[in-house]
């Protein structure tokens, strides 16, 4: 819908975190403050891949049946861990997009996609369970934590509260008993797991586009713009003149129709339209639009002003008039905020009323 532009401050909090991460700042999570040092936690996987005598098992068939040898290779893994821990001490965190393909370049010579899904098992302990490499890099990076207690405060930071893909649902799900924000790897995890925890590729989404962009490889869009020249508007809504006159004329809802195009990039959206089904599901919110149409039709420029006077709103800033009038945010920058706050502001614009 549309991207955030980087700025300074967005640069402290993606800092702070960085910070977090590598035990350089206590991270108060109640009732303990505790440290999370990642690239310590990558050195002592490292350490386990380095040492001869630590047991590192692969599974082979024998005779038709599956036995487990000493992994080879180790040292292949051991080196893509201390690449690992170098990235991290060196800033990967904080990385912006535009910067993950350099990552990718980095990592993909150390080890090949079937090597990254090698299962094994580490330990010695006899129920040990066999995971893949990937697993244990999402694991030993600590994402599940980090998606439960400590991205969820910086997502509240940077003001977004909807999928950033639909902006038509909270990106908020339940799971545990206690809510928590669903992201959406840019990069998937699966299989760059070295990105899974990076401030920039942690999209709030809501748990449909979650789930239909799952497995899916091509590339959406980023949240965030680092462009100097393109602006930050992805996609607009209109209603199509024809559809509007007939819904005057009628006034049936199902007359209204809402129409998507893109503003830059015209790729994305057509995988938002095949993969998140984006069209069928603004389909369902023409009585949203609608409402802007009505008010359009019973407040003129006149009353409006009038509205802005009166002794309940006088005290409140233009923007929070609109913000009454129109039931939702009127800024741009402010569509994360609430669902279907672009679908409100676009038609608002294109009828004249903000
Ligand atoms: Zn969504």
């Amino acid at each position: 819908m549309r991207q955030i532009t980087i700025t300074p401050s967005i640069e402290a909090l993606a800092e702070k975190y960085q910070k977090m991460l590598t035990g350089k700042l206590p991270i108060a999570t109640y009732p303990v403050v505790v440290t999370m040092n990642l690239p310590k936690y990558v050195e002592d996987l490292r350490n386990k891949f380095v040492d001869a005598t630590y047991s590192i098992k692969e599974p082979y068939m024998s005779a038709k049946r599956l036995r487990w040898r000493n992994l080879r290779n180790r040292d292949k893994y051991a080196k893509y861990l201390k690449a690992l821990q170098k990235r991290l001490d060196d800033g990967l965190l904080i990385n912006h997009p535009s910067k993950f393909k350099d990552e990718i370049e980095i990592f993909s010579t150390l080890l090949t996609s079937e090597e990254m899904k090698q299962k094994m098992k580490l330990g010695t302990r006899a129920n040990a369970k066999a995971k893949t490499f990937i697993e244990i890099i999402q694991e030993t990076l600590c994402y599940k934590e980090i998606r439960q207690s400590i991205f969820p405060q910086f997502v509240r930071d940077l003001g977004i509260k909807t999928c950033v893909y639909c902006n038509s649902q909270f990106a908020v799900t339940d799971e545990d008993d206690r809510g928590y924000y669903q992201l959406d790897h840019w990069k998937p995890e699966s299989v760059y797991p070295y990105l899974s925890v990076c401030f920039f590729n942690l999209q709030p989404s809501c748990a449909s586009c979650n789930m239909h962009k799952r497995d899916d490889k091509r590339e959406y869009h980023s949240i965030w713009n680092e462009s100097k020249t393109e602006g930050n508007e992805l996609y607009r809504f209109t209603l199509p003149n024809a559809s509007l006159a007939r819904y005057i004329m009628t006034h049936h809802t199902d007359e209204l129709a809402i129409r998507i195009e893109a503003v830059n990039n015209t790729a994305h959206l057509a995988l938002l339209k095949e993969k998140l089904y984006i069209d069928s599901l603004y389909d369902q919110f023409t009585d949203v639009a609608e409402e802007v149409v009505w008010k359009r039709m019973a407040f003129d420029q006149g009353y409006l002003k009038a509205l802005s006077n009166t002794s309940a709103l006088k005290m409140l800033k233009q923007s929070d008039v609109n913000r009454f009038i129109l039931g939702t945010y009127d800024k741009p920058e402010d569509i994360h905020k609430r669902p279907l706050a672009k679908l409100t502001q676009d038609v608002a614009k294109q009828l004249g009323i903000i």
